[in-house]
């Protein structure tokens, strides 16, 4: 038998917050006066799980998988992508084990919306919610997410296999 193995990715992203956008955090849209700007529905929150188990299972990033000039992606719901990433990480045999993201903005506040953006997280991993953990914070009014002109999202991926 397959001895087990852990593995685990980083993942980070930044996107602008800009108007005429809507605000996808997670997968769950989000009542504000701004939204980000991207190519796909830039969900920052989605992007840096995304990138984090990639990187897990060493396959790259999500811009080498999900190229911005490529038209399929252009308002592509960001949790299509997630899936994909979790399709290509299991055909290597990986399952997600836990995910721990941090999101980093000024405003709304966000607790209200923690256990909506869990459960669409934890079904594109195909794990329970309980394997999702999500923190919410400011940066303190500095820099541009400070200032409010910015979303930053960093996450961690474990990954096991041959359980
Ligand atoms: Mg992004």
């Amino acid at each position: 038998m397959q001895a087990t193995e852990y593995r685990s990715g980083i993942g980070w992203d930044i996107h602008p917050l800009v108007p005429g956008r809507a605000l996808v955090l997670g997968g769950v849209r989000i009542p504000f006066e701004l939204g980000l700007g991207g190519h796909s529905d830039a969900d920052v929150l989605a992007h840096a799980i995304t990138d984090a188990l990639l990187g897990a299972a060493a396959l790259g990033d999500i811009g080498e998988h999900f190229p911005d000039t490529d038209p399929r992606w252009k308002d592509a719901d960001s949790l299509v992508l997630l899936r994909q990433a979790v399709e290509l990480v299991a055909g290597r045999g990986f399952a997600v084990a836990h995910v721990d993201a941090s999101l980093i903005m000024e405003r709304p506040r966000l607790g209200p919306y923690r256990e909506a953006m869990r459960e669409k997280l934890a079904a594109a991993l195909r794990v329970p919610a309980e394997r999702v953990s999500l923190k919410f914070k400011t940066a303190e009014g500095l820099g541009p997410v400070g200032e409010g002109k910015a979303v930053e999202a960093m996450a961690v991926v474990t990954l096991v296999r041959g359980l």
